[in-house]
């Protein structure tokens, strides 16, 4: 690697952290406005038209969180092949304004459109089991230097936040860089991601946590983190996600 990228990397760390502490001082002290409209939000995010506006999941499949007419157990897909997960909670449906929000948040910084999708999350997760910790799905340390953050450990960091733990812990590692899930096809996905993910040793007494990440698509990402951490003991690993495809 060269020192150039090394050097945009540790400053990208550094913008982001300034940033952080910066933004949550103005927060305390100057209401943040609606991320999709700008208008005031009562101390939100998003304002109520805003909020009521997101396309969220409220029906469909417990076990992989596919968004139906009505709550099932298992959908079509699951019953021909059973996930690894337990079971998913997703908060919006990927696209129009959730799409919107991801990427401004996931490829332009912009930290309070990640704010508003914690918020969506942590609201959808609040009746959920607790589990006793969350796990970010993790970036390669490559990518998550040339970003300067991982998106899913500050969403699982704002989740944990807003409705008071569980803590936030980074059992999993990206053992090799893998090409963008986004470009490939669903079966390739699962290729791509076979045996990308390693588990640190798990903490003692620990049978249960939720993967959290910002987009589900095929779920190959999320199955294959699964299969790492239940290979390393855990019993049950459910996944929170922002945003469902
Ligand atoms: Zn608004
Ligand atoms: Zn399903």
């Amino acid at each position: 690697m060269g020192s150039g990228l090394l050097s945009k990397a540790a400053r990208g760390l550094v913008n982001l952290n300034a940033r952080r502490v910066v933004d949550q001082a103005l927060a305390a002290v100057w209401p943040p406005r609606c991320v999709l409209c700008g208008d005031h939000a009562g101390g939100d995010n998003l304002c109520d038209g805003c909020r009521d506006d997101l396309p969220w999941v409220t029906t469909g499949c417990r076990r992989c969180a596919e968004p139906l007419p009505r709550t099932v157990a298992e959908c079509g897909g699951c019953l021909r092949a059973t996930p690894p997960f337990d079971a998913a909670w997703a908060s919006v449906i990927y696209g129009g304004a959730a799409a919107s929000l991801v990427h401004r948040f996931k490829f332009s910084g912009d930290l309070a459109a990640g704010r508003a999708l914690a918020d969506a999350l942590a609201a959808r997760v609040r009746d959920a089991d607790r589990p006793q910790l969350l796990v970010p799905v993790p970036l390669h340390w490559t990518r998550q230097w040339r970003r300067g953050f991982n998106q899913a450990e500050l969403l699982a960091e704002d989740v944990c936040r807003a409705i008071d733990g569980p803590p936030v812990h980074p059992l999993l590692e990206r053992r090799r860089r893998t090409p963008a899930q986004s470009a490939l096809s669903a079966g390739r996905r699962r290729v791509n991601v076979r045996g990308a993910f390693a588990c640190r040793p798990i903490p003692p007494g620990l049978s249960h946590v939720a993967l959290v990440d910002d987009v589900m698509t095929t779920g190959a990402t999320l199955a294959e983190c699964t299969r790492a951490l239940k290979r390393a003991g855990v019993a049950r690993v459910d996944l929170w996600v922002a945003a469902r495809a």
